[in-house]
């Protein structure tokens, strides 16, 4: 036999037994998100390496060492999306839906980044991400977090911490920036090396750091927050006071910084205890200053996105594997008019049954091969139907979850109980 080729490292297929939980997912996501009046795009995965270099930022983790870049047969430099922000501006920008009007937008799928695999961290994984235009205000701010509020609510995820900061504009960023350089540089001897290096590209993020050994220097260190201008303090009371009244409770984070480079004001991160290492299942922020470092005019913006993943496994702590649907009705056939019937049955039901799930069994083997399959499809039911039962207009109709009696039912009623029964 041949050898078999493996899938690359840590990027997993998601099997049959697992996308019924992806499906209720991203259909609850998708009906919140229409709700709210969101439309989806749908952007390629690959776009051109600069995109991704001027909008997340030459010196962050992403771009400096995570990215899947490669040369296309044109040598054009690509690279595989590693998130989709940086896309969805540009396709906003390139289809004119941004320049002088409001867009709520929502995306997903897989995006690529070149980490460490882990419990929660893949070099495929999936996200579905939300992005405002057009909107300056912390209104939008608001609709976004209780978006996730909401979603959280109706997926049955409890436990969840809703972390809050703000960064200020680029401007007030920079001054602080000054400040907190004189600061480690009179502590450079309590730096690790990537912090040093950090020092002279970009400080911000040594606050960042996951060092234990820097925590103190880094607890020490002045605080955005003391140098912040009044508007932009007044934007961040205005969302807080939203979220105390829609009863969205939070714990300011001054520490949370974000690992892209484009944030400005709000940022946000919901974070679980019960995964982990890889905490943090949605994060996001404003971004204001994007749309034109990608070339268009100064837009306001906002956004998050969701790492599936994640909620996929925070969901498997849950009782929602309980509320997936599952097949209905299981439909076995002995012998061949029995066959030709019974495929002929299995349509008039889908007519009249529009949401019954059925599956007719194909391929043919004896009553207790055909049954074996009813039970491992896991339906409820299964109906048997031999060549005598045709002969009489009659289907045999068993309950599989529980003990219950076969019964012999008319063909021409089971559409009704069945409609009673499901
Ligand atoms: P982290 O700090 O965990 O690396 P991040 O700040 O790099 O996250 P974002 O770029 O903000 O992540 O992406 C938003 C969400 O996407 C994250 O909160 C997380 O849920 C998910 N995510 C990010 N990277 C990965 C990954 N490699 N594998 C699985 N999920 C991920
Ligand atoms: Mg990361």
């Amino acid at each position: 036999m041949a050898k078999q080729i493996q899938a690359i490292r840590g990027m997993k297929d998601i099997l049959p037994q697992q996308t019924p939980l992806w499906q209720y997912l991203e259909g609850r996501v998708r009906s919140v998100l229409g709700r709210y009046g969101y439309d989806e795009i749908r952007m390629p995965i690959v776009e051109m390496t600069e995109l991704f270099k001027r909008s997340i930022g030459e010196v962050t983790d992403i771009v400096e060492k995570e990215m899947y870049t490669f040369e296309d047969r044109n040598g054009d430099s690509l690279t595989l999306r590693p998130e989709g922000t940086a896309g969805c501006v540009r396709a906003g920008l390139e289809n004119g839906l941004i320049f002088n009007q409001t867009q709520r937008l929502w995306y997903q799928g897989p995006m690529f980044r070149h980490e460490r695999p882990q419990k929660g961290r893949y070099r495929q994984f999936h996200q579905i991400g939300v992005e405002a235009f057009g909107l300056e205000g912390p209104d939008i701010d608001l609709e976004l977090i209780l978006i996730t509020a909401r979603l959280w609510k109706e997926l049955g995820l409890q436990g969840l911490e809703l972390q809050l900061n703000t960064l200020g504009t680029a401007d007030e960023r920079a001054r602080y920036r000054d400040v907190l350089v004189d600061y480690f540089q009179d502590h450079h001897n309590q730096l690790d090396e990537d912090s040093r290096r950090r020092l002279e590209s970009n400080p911000l993020r040594i606050l960042d750091t996951k060092n234990p050994e820097m925590a103190e220097v880094v607890a020490q260190a002045p605080t955005l927050m003391e140098h912040l201008s009044e508007t932009s303090l007044d934007h961040f009371a205005q969302l807080r006071q939203g979220l105390d009244s829609a009863g969205v409770s939070y714990v300011l984070n001054p520490r949370l910084v974000r690992g892209l480079d484009y944030y400005s004001r709000t940022v946000f991160e919901w974070v679980t205890d019960q995964l982990g290492a890889q905490g943090t299942v949605c994060a996001g922020g404003r971004y204001d200053g994007l749309v034109e470092q990608l070339g268009g005019r100064p837009t306001s913006a906002v956004g998050f996105a969701m790492g599936l993943e994640r909620l996929i496994a925070l969901l498997e702590t849950t009782d929602a594997t309980q509320q997936l649907p599952t097949v209905d009705l299981y439909l076995i056939m002995m012998g061949e008019t029995a066959k030709s019937r019974g495929m002929q049955l299995a349509e008039e039901l889908r007519d009249v049954l529009p949401d019954l799930r059925l599956i007719s069994h194909c391929g043919g083997g004896g009553f207790k091969s055909q049954f074996k399959k009813a039970d491992k499809s896991q339906a409820r039911y299964a109906a048997i139907l031999g060549d005598d039962e045709v002969a009489k207009g009659e289907i045999g109709l068993k309950p599989l979850r529980d003990n219950g009696e076969q019964q012999q039912v008319k063909i021409s009623d089971l559409a009704g109980i069945l409609a009673d029964k499901l």
